[in-house]
């Protein structure tokens, strides 16, 4: 099997011409194809091309490689092969803690492989959760342990469902999530379009449906279980390990291996770990405010005659600026045709971020513009950064009027350095609603310094993007996780043998994509460690 890339036709070709120039890059007709991804280059919105990579089988491949071209190569094996299965049904079972996509995919391949994992929550299932999570955009209520972040299928339920990551993936570990996401319902084309995504409705149904394949394949699920506290012994060898996890309601579950997928949200649990012992620093992330525009503008920018083009959809954008105080300013979680969300996980705190359905069909589009910070912004230990969100998170509650409305500006007003009174054109999409005022308030002064000189650099490459009533609402906060809680080579806690911790909020994701492939990393180590199978590929 061949992989030939870069098949460049225009945007309208007929279908035809993908055989054509198929045969015409072999030298010979090919039998048939498979189109492994679909990309587009817009760079020039009058003649935007499609470009294509297929897998084709011919004759004579070995001669077709000879020729040496870096767009004809071997097709890679992506199929994903189990590292170790359980030794028929074992006595003792993994505990997953969360399940978001870090956690759905630990516990998934844990019970593929035999392992029949108990998997825990704090929030509650999903259906649950989507009603909790409205309280708090229709009616300004917030359920600490059931919203955005907090429940089953972790904080990217209810979001744009992007599924694209820029992580090394030797092993296509990113393939085995496309494909499990498109047996729990996905579309299809997540597995060949090059910016996939799934939208927040699809994504409620398929993480009840990977729930069923899990508990069909012997794995247990419990909601509203909040791990509290850890069991700790000392080994054979005289290291701490692992001997079982602490629920809320006191009860204790042994377990000599659990995987720690929290996320970014789960500061208590951070809390806890740091109290127990369990190794971990501050890391970098970012914070800013969400930004809207009117979608068509975007979609004009970048599509010119093509805007609305089936193929395309909605356009997105990825801006960065490098500002003069030494900060980087960037676009982040860019989510077209979507709305700015309430984030919130905790009273007395307002946090942004966005979502959108399938159809990415809304009047604005909206993104994340946010400054890179690192611990020399917040010293005082692996905790600082947690406290340097919660401080900006209570000064937006309190901005907005402390009802978790978030505070709002026109960009015309925060770059001429004046609250506004008033918003324009573009409605802001937050529920339960704004309130204008003056973001440079809720945000670090070199964060709102970076923001102000990096807008109209933005507008010289999307013209528009400093229009003036395109608005802003705050904070954006939660880009990432704030610490990085340290693990060996095993995917093992340097400092708790067992204990296993991954994805986003341990620092080692950032994204849904990027969890998932981390959680069947980790759910590897796990069945290697629990069937002394060797050191993890
Ligand atoms: P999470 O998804 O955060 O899951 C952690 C889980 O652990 C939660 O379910 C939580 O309830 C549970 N938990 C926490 N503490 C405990 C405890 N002590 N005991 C038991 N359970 C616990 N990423 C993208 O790639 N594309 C997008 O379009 C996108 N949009 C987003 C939109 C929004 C609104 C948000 C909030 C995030 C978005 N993200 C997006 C980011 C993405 O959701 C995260 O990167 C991803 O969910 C991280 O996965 P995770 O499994 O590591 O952690």
């Amino acid at each position: 099997m061949l992989r030939l890339h870069e098949i460049r036709l225009p945007l309208d070709h007929p279908p035809e011409a993908l055989d054509a120039a198929l045969a015409e890059r072999l030298g010979a007709p090919a039998q048939g194809f498979t189109i492994v991804r679909r990309g587009y280059d817009a760079r020039n919105p009058k003649r935007i091309v499609l470009s294509y990579t297929l897998d084709v089988e011919v004759p004579g491949e070995e001669a077709l490689l000879a020729r040496g071209s870096p767009t004809i190569r071997p097709a890679p094996d992506m199929r994903y092969r189990f590292v170790a299965e359980a030794a028929g049904r074992m006595e003792e079972r993994p505990v997953v803690i969360g399940t978001g996509p870090c956690g759905l995919f630990a516990g998934l391949i844990l019970a593929q492989s035999g392992f029949r994992p108990i998997i825990l929550d704090r929030g509650k299932q999903v259906r649950e959760r989507t009603k909790d999570t409205w309280d708090l955009w229709r009616r300004g209520v917030l359920h600490p342990e059931s919203n955005v972040q907090f429940g089953e299928g972790g904080a990217g339920t209810f979001s744009d469902g992007k599924l694209h990551s820029q992580i090394r993936d030797p092993f296509h570990f990113g393939r085995k999530v496309l494909e499990e996401f498109v047996k729990a319902g996905a579309p299809e084309e997540i597995l060949y379009v090059s910016k996939p995504h799934i939208g927040t409705f699809r994504l409620v149904q398929m993480v009840e449906a990977m729930r069923e394949t899990i508990e069909g394949l012997g794995g247990e699920y419990r909601f509203g279980q909040r791990v509290d506290g850890l069991e700790i012994e000392a080994g054979s060898d005289g290291a701490r390990r692992l001997a079982g996890v602490v629920l809320h309601t006191g009860e204790r579950i042994a377990t000599r291996h659990a995987v720690l997928a929290i996320g970014h949200s789960a500061r208590d649990t951070f809390a806890m770990l740091h109290e127990r012992g369990v190794a971990m620093t501050a890391k970098p992330f970012s914070i800013g405010v969400r930004i809207e525009h009117p979608q068509s503008l975007i979609d004009r920018q970048r599509f010119g005659p093509h805007a609305g083009h089936p193929l395309l959809g909605a356009a997105d954008y990825r801006l960065v600026h490098h500002a003069s105080n030494g900060r980087s300013v960037y676009s982040f979680c860019m989510c077209p045709g979507g709305t700015v969300v309430a984030a919130a996980s905790e009273a007395g705190r307002l946090v942004t971020n966005g979502m959108s359905q399938y159809s990415r069909n809304e009047r604005n589009a909206n993104a994340g513009i946010v400054v890179g910070i690192t611990p020399e912004d917040y010293p005082g230990g692996p905790l600082a950064g947690v406290a340097f969100q919660r401080h900006w998170e209570e000064r937006a509650f309190v901005a907005g009027g402390s009802s978790y409305a978030a505070p709002a500006q026109r960009v015309g007003d925060f770059l001429a350095g004046r609250a506004s009174t008033h918003l324009g054109d573009v409605a802001p999409s937050y529920r339960p609603g704004v309130t204008p005022t003056d973001l440079s308030t809720c945000l670090p002064d070199f964060v709102a310094e970076a923001i102000r000189e990096a807008l109209p650099a933005f507008d010289r490459d999307l013209p528009g993007f400093a229009l003036a009533d395109a608005v802003m609402t705050g904070v954006e906060t939660r880009t990432s996780s704030p610490v990085r809680i340290e693990r060996g080579e095993d995917c093992q806690s340097l400092s708790l043998r067992g204990l296993f911790p991954a994805g986003e909020g341990a620092g080692y994701a950032g994204g849904i994509l990027s969890a998932g492939v981390d959680g069947i990393r980790v759910a590897e180590a796990v069945a290697l460690a629990m069937t002394d199978g060797g050191p993890v590929r």
